[in-house]
């Protein structure tokens, strides 16, 4: 059987930035996507600015802005009572850019494979056996084996979960998503809006379709929906994707042969719209390590360092992220927050800061 340097399981941004990476270093590269691309996801669909070094890396930069997409100008931040709080976004070539998740997507799975990944579509991971080497098998009983394994495969991890390293999952909220008609007017904000019973992202992303996020707790959801209905006048059988969860305790990225990268790794709320930037470059620094142990340096010290480098991709940021996450599980306190921030706009503006513009290097 042929054996890969590499098997990445998912086809999303990590899985993708991992493959392309791997290939540009000469591994033979193999990736395991379970759906069919081009596919929507449950997403905000912004990219943050933070990702543009690694798409650069990519050599991807220009093809993206070639998709179709909406230049983001500024965040509104709208309180439960009404009261609305703007922090403008930088502009120039290091913006905010909003993407359907089918474009670009697509784009970062094509491009690993011009690079010379091998790329398996509508192939679902189900069983795993590590003798040395991996064997990895599908649902159409198909086998491969390769000397490594990447879990791209989000925050529902099937290679954490047969490895029995998935956290139980904390189902306390669940996220619903479509795209609809831009409304009139719309222009190029996100809108951050607390609702009693969670909260909603919006984002134009093209010059006529709207990307309409919502988030609340199970029992809560469908009022979330009827509300969404009555305010975007959209139709009630308007169909919606949906993810859980929304939290969950990190696995450990680095194991024997096995890295985990991107949402299957450690999952961000979703308020503050990092987590295609996570996932992109964790996978190069996933690309990094493997092709350190495929090229016989040591094992021990490129797992070390490939664990020491996804902890630093968050420092000062995660604590934003966490402070995202208790304004929004309260929306109360997230609507004080906002009223707060009418009189006195600094804290919403440096923390909105610390998210679009990000320190340099990585
Ligand atoms: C409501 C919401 C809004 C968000 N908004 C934003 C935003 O605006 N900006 C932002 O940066 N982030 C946002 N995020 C987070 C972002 O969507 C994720 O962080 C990002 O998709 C992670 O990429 P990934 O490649 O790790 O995982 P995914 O994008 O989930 O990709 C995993 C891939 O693995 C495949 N897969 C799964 N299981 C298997 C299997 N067994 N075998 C083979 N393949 C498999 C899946 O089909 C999928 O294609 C949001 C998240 C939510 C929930």
């Amino acid at each position: 059987m042929e054996i890969f340097d590499v098997a990445i399981v998912g086809g999303g941004p990590a899985g993708s930035s991992c493959a392309a990476f791997c290939a540009l270093s000469g591994l033979h590269t193999l990736v395991l996507e379970r759906e069919r691309f081009p596919r929507e996801k449950v997403c905000g669909d912004c990219l943050n600015p933070s990702c543009w070094p690694v798409l650069e890396r990519l050599g991807l930069t220009q093809r993206v802005w070639d998709l179709r997409h909406s230049k983001l100008t500024s965040v509104e931040f709208i309180a439960i009572d009404g009261h609305k709080v703007i922090v403008d976004f930088p502009t120039g070539d290091d913006c905010e850019l909003s993407i359907k998740r089918s474009l670009f997507d697509e784009l970062l799975l094509r491009r690993a494979r011009e690079l010379g990944a091998h790329v398996r579509g509508e192939t679902t991971v189900t069983t795993l056996a590590h003798d040395g080497d991996w064997k990895i098998e599908t649902g159409l009983h198909e086998a491969f084996c390769a000397r490594t394994l990447i879990g791209a495969d989000g925050r529902n991890s099937t290679v954490a979960r047969l490895r029995n390293l998935l956290p139980r999952p904390a189902r306390e909220r669940v996220a619903l998503q479509a795209h609809i008609p831009l409304p009139r007017n719309f222009g190029k904000r996100i809108v951050l809006q607390f609702l009693r019973e969670g909260y909603s992202g919006q984002a134009p992303v093209n010059e006529s379709e709207l990307n309409l996020c919502l988030v609340g707790r199970p029992p809560t959801i469908s009022r979330l929906r009827q509300w969404a209905q009555r305010h975007f006048e959209i139709p009630a059988d308007q169909p919606w994707r949906t993810i859980t969860p929304l939290t969950r305790a990190p696995v450990p990225c680095a194991q024997e042969n096995l890295l985990f990268i991107g949402d299957a790794a450690r999952v961000v709320e979703p308020f503050t719209g990092e987590g295609i930037y996570y996932a992109l470059r964790s996978g190069e620094l996933a690309a990094s390590a493997i092709a350190k142990i495929i090229g016989g340096k040591d094992r021990q010290f490129a797992l070390r360092e490939f664990a020491r480098a996804s902890a630093e991709m968050y420092w000062g940021r995660l604590w934003i992220n966490r402070l995202a996450r208790a304004a929004v599980l309260s929306p109360r306190i997230g609507s004080l927050f906002v009223r707060a921030a009418r009189i006195n706009p600094s804290i919403l503006k440096l923390l909105t800061t610390k998210i679009v513009y990000p320190k340099k290097a990585s």
